[in-house]
């Protein structure tokens, strides 16, 4: 991807761990690289369609100057998200702030924090089987929307399906659903047990009843085999109400572990 860079942008401000630094101020001098792709700018000659990097440059200014932080990596998390929040063009940044006068008391040029932060594609699959249950999947959709850390939401069709592993209960209504998310996967999960939680959600049994199921399927190509996050989830290519609403979603998309698209995967459990 292209890039828009600022580099060692001074700004005299008060992060520090020390009383005396918060008081006294320093310098600090903040680079960014900024991924966003600038051909259609190029093309057209218009700075509308790119990223004013004088803007920027000004938010990382006030926001630093407006803000103490102890350490420069919490100055790095927030200046990334502002920016990140702020300018939908940049998909993705590296953000670097040196100290070049730290209170270590031994010769150096300086110290720095670099950290790498970017909008991730994630694909979710939401059920539920218990009462309103379309109202149930907007409300959830509707939660994904308004989240700051979420954007470019899309939904497939809602799909009406038999109860899968204890089959003696009500009817499922299931969608597949598109976002790009500043959340880790980690992050991700526990936002969406928060939201399921809201819904009223209890664990009792399970595969049992639920107001409202929300299963990470995708993450990028991220692999996780942690007990509490396993993603790809394991069971999705043997679920025809995941598949279905998914490749709506992304036929093309290649499940990292398995090497076969969404839509082969369909077919392949279609055929069984
Ligand atoms: P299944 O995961 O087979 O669809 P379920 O959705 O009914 O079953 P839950 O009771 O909702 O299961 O979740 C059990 C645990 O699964 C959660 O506490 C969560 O930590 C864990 N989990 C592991 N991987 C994932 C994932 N990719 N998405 C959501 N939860 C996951
Ligand atoms: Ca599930
Ligand atoms: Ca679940």
């Amino acid at each position: 991807m292209d890039e828009i860079r600022i580099d060692n942008l001074e700004v005299y401000a008060g992060h520090g761990v020390f009383e005396e630094e918060n008081k006294n101020g320093q310098s600090f001098l903040i680079s960014a690289i900024l991924h966003t792709d600038v051909r259609d700018a190029g093309l057209k000659d218009d700075l509308t369609m790119s990223t004013h990097y004088g803007e920027v440059s000004h938010l990382i200014y006030h926001y630093l100057r407006e803000n103490t932080f102890k350490l420069l990596e919490a100055a790095a998390e927030h200046v990334a998200e502002e920016i990140l929040l702020s300018f939908p063009l940049v998909h993705a940044l590296s953000l670097e702030i040196k100290k070049p006068q730290a209170p270590i008391g031994l010769p150096f040029e300086s110290v720095s924090v670099k950290i790498h932060r970017g909008w991730k594609k994630a694909y979710l699959s939401i059920g539920s089987n218990m009462g309103d249950k379309q109202k149930y999947l907007e409300e959830a959709i509707d939660k994904l929307g308004s989240a700051s850390k979420i954007r470019k939401v899309k939904v497939s069709d809602f799909l009406v399906t038999k109860p899968y592993g204890l089959v003696d209960q009500d009817d499922f209504l299931n969608a597949a659903v598109e976002i790009e998310t500043l959340y880790t996967p980690m992050e991700l999960l526990h936002f969406l047990q928060k939201t399921e939680l809201e819904a009223g959600r209890e664990r009792k049994i399970h595969w049992g009843p639920r107001t409202l199921d929300l299963d990470i399927l995708f993450y990028e190509n991220v692999i996780s085999d942690s007990k509490e996050l396993m993603i790809p989830h394991p069971d999705m290519q043997n679920r025809e109400f995941v598949l279905k609403p998914l490749a709506e979603l992304c036929p093309y998309y290649v499940h990292p572990l398995l090497g076969k698209s969404v839509g082969q995967m369909l077919n392949e459990l279609k055929t069984k």
